[in-house]
């Protein structure tokens, strides 16, 4: 069967790399998650002190990223990739709230884009990839076969992703995650370098009202479709 690429962007906590992971399991592509390199660059920023909440150091952090190397290792086959950082599974650690409260400033940083996204398209150069983040469809990947853009509304996001953070054990609060989804809306939709914006030939699914089921069936087709040629 013919192999594409796609390309899943959209706000924050819209259930991307959900769908991109079933996607990529049922076509048996590589899965790529973008979001994961960011919230790494800004783990090894906030235990370097380059960043903090009184402070962001931006030169210090632009001067150190040729230290920062990272790369996505599968514990099988079967398994989904775990995001490396200097030889060290991180995996867990960048997916706390901590973390996601500093890593919308950390990816406006064009020295950080510019290093991640080489890395992307080279990860993004043979077709059988669906990749996900905020600027895939528009920056990483502008010639991906099938582009999805995706959306629902702040307070479902916020939902879904409190339940996510209090099932890992973390304790937060529904105010001040759905606080950080806003934030990171606001700053991911205006910074200058490459922000969040759909791609013209994009698809665009509001899932505020969808069941994972329902959402998996119906970019999965719009896949099967574009794999046949059909559109
Ligand atoms: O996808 P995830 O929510 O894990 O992404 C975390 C953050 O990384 C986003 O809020 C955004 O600031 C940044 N990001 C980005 N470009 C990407 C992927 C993520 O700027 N391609």
């Amino acid at each position: 069967m013919r192999k594409i690429t796609i390309a899943i962007d959209g706000y924050s906590s819209t259930g991307k790399s959900t769908v991109a992971k079933q996607l990529a399991d049922w076509l048996e592509y590589v899965y790529i998650d973008t979001g994961a390199m960011y919230r790494a660059v800004t783990l090894y920023a906030l235990e370097h002190n380059f960043i903090s909440k009184e402070k962001f150091d931006k030169e210090g952090l632009i001067k150190s990223l040729s230290e920062i190397q990272l790369d996505f290792r599968k514990k099988s086959p079967t398994h989904k990739a775990e995001i490396f950082l200097n030889q060290q599974n991180v995996e867990d650690k960048i997916r706390t709230l901590h973390v996601s409260e500093f890593v919308s400033p950390v990816a406006t940083i064009s020295e950080v884009r510019k290093k991640l996204v080489e890395q992307q398209q080279k990860m993004g150069s043979e077709k059988g990839v669906v990749m996900d983040g905020r600027d895939i469809g528009t920056v990483v990947l502008p010639n991906a076969d099938l582009k999805i853009f995706m959306n629902a509304s702040a307070k479902e996001r916020a939902k879904r992703r409190y339940q996510e953070l209090v099932e890992r054990g973390e304790k937060v609060t529904y105010d001040d995650v759905l606080k950080n989804v806003e934030e990171r809306d606001r700053i991911d939709t205006t910074r200058k370098d490459s922000p969040l914006q759909k791609a013209t030939d994009a698809i665009e699914i509001d899932n505020s009202e969808m069941n994972l089921e329902d959402q998996f069936h119906i970019i999965l087709q719009l896949a099967k479709d574009r794999i046949a040629g059909r559109v």
